[in-house]
């Protein structure tokens, strides 16, 4: 429930108004800062008829820390027990970097997209998680600054819910996350990536690319069928002139795939003129998957490509993969 729907059931249950916002900050403020278990009762400013009551009527979604693993580079892997409605499994990541830690979190368990070279999407998909399970997953890491929406799932296959997650967790009477901290990760729903752009937010949008034409694209991604390379480029030139946000271009470097001077080529000419960067990744070897990751020569060979052309580049370095938390290695299950 956001702000305005705790207004609504106030006024349902004939309580004043500013009890919607001492829940909300309970909720969204003082439950996660206290680090313990979220409960109804405990809300000790609320009369004890109205925390009966919203015990009867509403839930409050759960989460347990199942298992922690910690990597030598500082890579936390959570894996987590949300329930709602339902139990469900889910990973999230909490990582290190030089501008402070950043959690990667799921919007789905499971996922319906199916790409080659990832384990979330070859394990198919089992449901979409609420917005309360997204903001579970921020609550149960601690005092967190920056959110990429990255782990299982595409998280505009699950629009609504997602949204209402970057609502939430922006409110400035809750966890009061910046917008352009938080950056959301999609393997390209065209439609979904224009009413995003209509809704003029300012956090980062990243684009899994992973090549420069429909064929390449499409050995890596059944999506590339669904909406063609021209259509996705299109949408981001509409989506970056809309909220004037730069787009992160992802991309897998995969040997033998994706990974000559042609593709690279073909990529600067793709991305010309377009307010972007590119974020070069080696693959993460997933079992059975058969794409291995280009080595570290070719992969810059391929960056300068790029910086010749005058496209920002950067190569990431893969984290967390001894945990097996790196991009492509998480895994959901249901309960
Ligand atoms: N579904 C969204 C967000 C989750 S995947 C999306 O696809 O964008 C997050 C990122 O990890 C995407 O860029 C995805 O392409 C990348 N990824 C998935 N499997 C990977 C692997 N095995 N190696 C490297 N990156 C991978
Ligand atoms: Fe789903 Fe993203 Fe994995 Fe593709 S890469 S299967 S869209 S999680």
């Amino acid at each position: 429930m956001n702000l305005q729907e705790l207004e609504q059931l106030m006024r349902d249950l004939s309580q004043p108004a500013y009890r919607a916002l001492q829940i909300f900050e309970w909720l969204h403020k003082r439950f996660p800062a206290a680090g313990g278990a979220f409960s109804f009762a405990k809300m000790d400013n609320q009369p004890k008829s109205l925390r009966e009551e919203l015990e009867n009527r509403c839930y409050i979604t759960q989460s347990r820390v199942v298992e922690q693993l910690t990597a030598t580079d500082g890579t936390v892997k959570f894996l987590l027990e949300l329930r709602s409605e339902s139990a469900v499994q889910v990973e999230s990541v909490l990582m290190q970097y030089a501008h402070g830690p950043s959690l990667c979190i799921s919007t789905q368990a499971g996922c319906r997209m199916g790409c080659y070279f990832c384990a979330t999407g070859q394990d198919g998909f089992i449901r979409n998680l609420t917005t309360g399970e997204m903001c579970m997953q921020v609550y149960a890491a601690g005092d967190i600054r920056n959110i990429v929406l990255m782990g299982c799932g595409e998280p505009l296959d699950n629009f609504n819910a997602t949204l209402g997650f970057i609502e939430l967790i922006t409110h400035p009477k809750g966890a009061g996350i910046g917008q352009r901290h938080i950056t959301l990760s999609t393997c390209g729903l065209v439609p979904e990536i224009l009413a995003l752009g209509e809704r003029r937010l300012q956090i980062n949008l990243a684009i899994s690319l992973h090549g420069p034409d429909d064929t390449t694209r499409q050995t890596m991604m059944p999506i590339a069928r669904g909406y063609s390379i021209k259509e996705l480029i299109a949408a981001c030139q509409e989506y970056t002139q809309i909220t004037h946000r730069r787009i992160t271009f992802e991309y897998a470097l995969t040997e033998g795939i994706n990974d000559s001077p042609a593709h690279a080529r073909a990529l600067a000419k793709l991305l010309k003129g377009l307010l972007c960067h590119v974020n070069l990744i080696p693959v993460n070897q997933v079992t059975d998957s058969g794409f291995s990751p280009t080595k570290r020569k070719e992969a810059q060979a391929f960056a300068a490509i790029l910086e010749q052309a005058k496209i920002p580049v950067t190569i990431r370095r893969t984290i967390g993969a001894e945990v097996n938390a790196a991009c492509g290695q998480l895994k959901s299950k249901p309960l």
